[in-house]
């Protein structure tokens, strides 16, 4: 039982003090005012009056990428690679407060089974197995030299990419990527950021390979998110029925609009598009090229958001900071948002509303027991105990030592309690 808490339970629009959560085994089975009346054989937490949160959710990383693209495709090999992930799933993620993560692209879906088994420490993770692009796409990360014979195949950088062309191949790699364990699959429609032979303007896929995509992860109860910045791509990918659009930084207001009346999802990386975009020559690796387009995004990408809340699009939040030294900056992710967002509405998109699209796997959610994200009876036992109270003053997650108390599925991760 932990006791004494000032509660967010992840919707409310507050905290109610002097609550008490009861937890049985990997859930949450009460949620009450006050303590336990008589005996009990429980152990007690007491929360001393802290608030007490949902875990924290990051919809948007690449658990295999924390060396960057050059590093994982050229120096490390899968077992190196798996390693550092290992290192950031617990260092950086779960003591860290965040309990759950969906993987964006990479070879994780082998970590997150491991993770789902207990064979691995670490948070949650709905994976969507290897990128899945296409020739000269923004997962394409060959050298630019290579030739046709040796261009693509199918997989590269130790199966953390698939690269296909025309609808069959795309068949064949979403499927083999659910075979693996994928909870939804990513597509990239789009040019990229941080890749050699993707201007911002092109088109990662044709409709038809998009709609490939989306019918497999039809066909087996799941979504496709894309990888979009370009307003253009945004929209190919909508007409194939996407239904959630990671970045969109390049997005117009008639297109957001477009995607609240369709009912499409907002994967938003604030961080990486307000912040590291306004200095990317800052960035380990980055070229002079994709410097340029570093700027350009950051440009349209601070209207983006106020977009996003005039018409009502369902927003979640990823930091998409794959670089080691920059998964230090995940609070700062959360923080910069205070000029778009009101506190509960930013934690929300870490929160609840993030638990409501992970659900969105369907069959291919691996925690189907029920929800993350919130603080209720039925939930999974994802919790946090932060002094102070981030609904008023959101830099109290940037301090770690206001974080006292982690657990994940009732077990306990960090504990400094006074
Ligand atoms: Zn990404």
């Amino acid at each position: 039982m932990i006791r004494d808490v000032a509660l967010w339970d992840g919707r409310a629009d507050g905290v109610v003090s002097g609550k008490s959560v009861l937890v049985e085994g990997a859930m949450i089975t009460d949620v009450f005012d006050g303590d336990i009346v008589g005996e009990a054989d429980h152990t007690v937490i007491d929360g001393g009056g802290a608030t007490l949160m949902p875990g924290l959710i990051d919809m948007h990383t690449h658990l295999t990428l924390t060396r960057g693209i050059a590093e994982v495709r050229d120096k490390w090999d899968a077992t190196a690679n798996g390693a550092m992930a290992g290192e950031a799933m617990r260092e950086k993620y779960l003591k860290r407060g965040w309990t759950s993560i969906r993987d964006t692209g990479g070879a994780t879906t082998g970590m997150a089974r491991a993770v789902a088994d207990g064979a691995l420490t670490g948070p949650r993770i709905w994976s969507a197995g290897a990128c899945i692009t296409g020739t000269s796409g923004h997962g394409d990360w060959v050298h630019a030299a290579a030739g046709l014979c040796c261009a693509g195949g199918l997989m590269q950088a130790n199966d953390m990419t698939y690269v296909c062309d025309g609808r069959d191949e795309v068949l064949k790699a979403t499927r083999t990527n659910l075979r693996k364990g994928a909870s939804f699959l990513k597509m990239f429609a789009n040019g990229g950021v941080a890749s050699d032979f993707d201007p911002l303007e092109s088109y990662g896929f044709t409709l038809d390979e998009l709609k490939a995509g989306v019918e497999v992860a039809g066909d087996y109860g799941t979504y496709v998110a894309v990888h979009a910045f370009s307003d253009e791509t945004v929209n190919r990918s909508l007409d194939a029925g996407v239904k959630c659009i990671e970045h969109g930084f390049l997005m117009r207001e008639e297109t957001v609009a477009r995607m609240a009346e369709v009912g499409a999802i907002f994967s938003w990386q604030a961080y990486a598009s307000i912040v590291s975009f306004a200095d990317p020559a800052s960035l380990p690796g980055f070229s002079a090229d994709h410097i340029r387009k570093g700027l350009r995004i950051n440009e349209n990408a601070a209207k983006v958001p106020a977009w996003m809340k005039k018409y009502g699009v369902k927003t979640v939040a990823g930091s998409d900071l794959y670089f080691y030294n920059t998964l230090d900056s995940l609070m700062q992710d959360i923080l910069c948002k205070e000029p778009f967002f009101s506190p509960v509405e930013i934690l929300r998109m870490h929160t609840s509303t993030a638990g409501e699209v992970l659900a969105m796997s369907g069959p291919k959610n691996p925690y189907r027991e029920g929800p993350v994200g919130v603080i209720e009876p039925g939930a999974y036992a994802d919790v946090v105990l932060f002094d102070g109270n981030p609904l008023e003053d959101l830099s109290v997650l940037a301090d770690p030592d206001n974080l006292r108390f982690v657990m994940k599925d009732g077990v306990v991760y960090r504990d400094t309690r006074p």
